[in-house]
């Protein structure tokens, strides 16, 4: 099957999670099925991946927790390295951070000293685009940190939320948009 059929197949509905009114999409099938998650991480790598066989990036990064999972597949795929971008108060030697507003008050995303090279190319990864705020966030803390952002990828988009109106300009990858 195509990949956003695969993506589909693998996403729960859960109706009032966290909060009533929200149908929070639970993606723990996809990454608990071997040959959904393969395909689904081959399918990134191709993606960023020219017909000679040259990587666009340099480097992936994860938004904390569940862009870890996919940022290290998709590392290891490609033979490249992995930087996390995690939650306040995570790492022990935080060279940027980026707050950000979420439905009720704020969250702040950090990055460690040293983590990209000056103009290393990089490739950012969660599982879910909604409002946009923490991809923003993230881009925004990559590059104060030197890094490049080709590209931003998410295993699902949930397009009501206009999320790609925070990111003007930048090269969004919706594997599933619905
Ligand atoms: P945004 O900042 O509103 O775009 O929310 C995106 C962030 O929240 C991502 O890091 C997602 O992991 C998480 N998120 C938001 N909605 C969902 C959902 O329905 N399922 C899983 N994660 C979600």
């Amino acid at each position: 099957p195509e990949t956003a059929a695969l993506v589909a197949g693998g996403v729960v509905n859960v109706a009032d999670f966290p909060k009533p009114g929200i149908q929070f999409k639970d993606l723990t099938p996809l990454f608990a099925d071997g040959e959904t998650f393969h395909a689904v991480i081959d399918s990134i790598v191709e993606h960023y991946t020219d017909a000679d066989g040259t990587l666009a990036f340099d480097t992936v990064v994860g938004v904390e927790a569940r862009g870890f999972v996919i940022a290290a597949a998709v590392a290891y795929a490609a033979r490249v390295g992995v930087v996390a971008v995690r939650k306040a108060g995570k790492l022990p030697r935080v060279a940027h951070s980026a707050a950000y507003d979420l439905e009720y008050g704020q969250a702040v995303l950090e990055v460690s000293e040293g983590a990209f090279v000056a103009g290393q190319r990089v490739l950012v990864v969660d599982d879910v685009l909604a409002t946009g705020g923490t991809a923003e966030a993230t881009l925004d803390l990559v590059e104060r940190a030197g890094g490049v952002v080709v590209g931003f990828t998410v295993l699902m988009e949930l397009a009501f939320l206009e999320g790609r109106k925070r990111l003007p300009g930048r090269s969004v990858h919706a594997l599933w948009t619905v």
